[in-house]
């Protein structure tokens, strides 16, 4: 008996204690890819980022001996939003990584407001970047308490605001138990949209002055792209954003477009500059713009 109690209690404590520890998704997303590697200086800053500008400056890195990234330069300018777009493979969510200190850099540096993220305490660093990943996790709860999981004593008056701007009022009010509905592996199942929203649900209740989005490659249907869409202007206004996409109708408005290849930028500007170079990034608009017609 006492074989079987012990497994069952211990799992419950690890269920409380992730729980509890989770103050984020961001944490989460650390717990379950843990890098004891990186480890605060003694001498860390608690530095609060404010303005949120990012700069990546001739950034290398390999992943053992691969070499994935090679000489990665480009900049943020506080408020606006910089898409990176790419095969897959390219090194686009490698980029996230580091930028989230899950790895260190190689070679270069990576600054946030002027300082190298490796001064930082890692605290403070996963304080100043709300990130919504290509695959949300939920946790077996309310979707409510899912929301909130971006800033735990939020108010309701708070995290209702949050749904709105994440589109998520229409859907939750459709819900018989409205937002205490269980969400999760025992709860309701969320679609791919849906689970994206809440995410960035989360990250408007985070509050930080930076928003990275990685997009979910699977394919949505155009009223969740168009509902996550404007979702998503939403949470950026006001806020720096580094947007990883597949769809490049989502990044149109970019105000800088990296393009990536085989770990280096090969093409930079806008949207309408990148189409008139007419390199890779048209190549792929043009091959994207076929497939949406011939779906239709
Ligand atoms: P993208 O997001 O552009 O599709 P990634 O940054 O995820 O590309 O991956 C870039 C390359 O690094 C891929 O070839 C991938 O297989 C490899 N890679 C990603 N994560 C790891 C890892 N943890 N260990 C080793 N190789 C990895
Ligand atoms: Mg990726």
């Amino acid at each position: 008996m006492m074989q079987l109690f012990m497994p069952l209690n211990f799992l419950g404590f690890v269920y409380r204690e992730i729980r509890g520890a989770l103050a984020n998704i961001e944490r989460m997303f650390s717990l379950l890819d843990k890098h004891p590697s990186i480890v605060d200086k003694p001498d860390a800053l608690d530095f609060e980022p404010k303005r949120g500008e990012l700069s990546f400056e001739n950034v290398s890195f390999s992943y053992d001996d691969r070499p994935i990234l090679r000489n990665v330069s480009f900049k943020v300018a506080a408020g606006k939003k910089v898409a990176v777009v790419g095969d897959s493979g390219a090194g686009k969510s490698t980029l996230i990584k580091l930028l989230f200190r899950f790895y260190d850099v190689e070679q270069g540096r990576i600054l946030i407001d002027g300082q190298d993220i490796r001064q930082l305490t890692q605290d403070a660093l996963r304080r100043a970047i709300a990130i919504v990943p290509q695959d949300t996790v939920l946790f077996n709860d309310s979707l409510v308490e899912n929301i909130r999981y971006g800033r735990p004593n939020a108010s309701d008056d708070d995290v209702r605001h949050a749904i709105k701007l994440a589109h998520l009022e229409d859907f939750i009010a459709s819900l018989s138990q409205g937002w205490d509905t269980k969400v999760g592996e025992r709860g309701l199942k969320l679609s791919g949209g849906e689970k994206q929203r809440v995410a960035i649900a989360r990250a408007i209740l985070k509050g930080s002055p930076v928003l990275v989005f990685d997009e979910a490659t699977s394919s949505l249907d155009s009223r969740s792209e168009q509902a996550i869409l404007s979702a998503l202007r939403e949470v950026a206004k006001g806020h720096t954003s580094l947007v990883v996409a597949h769809r490049l109708s989502t990044i149109v408005d970019a105000d800088q477009i990296v393009v990536l290849s085989k770990g280096e930028i090969v093409e930079q500007g806008n949207h309408s500059s990148l189409l008139a170079q007419d390199g890779l990034y048209a190549k792929l608009w043009r091959i994207q713009n076929e497939q949406q017609h011939l779906s239709v």
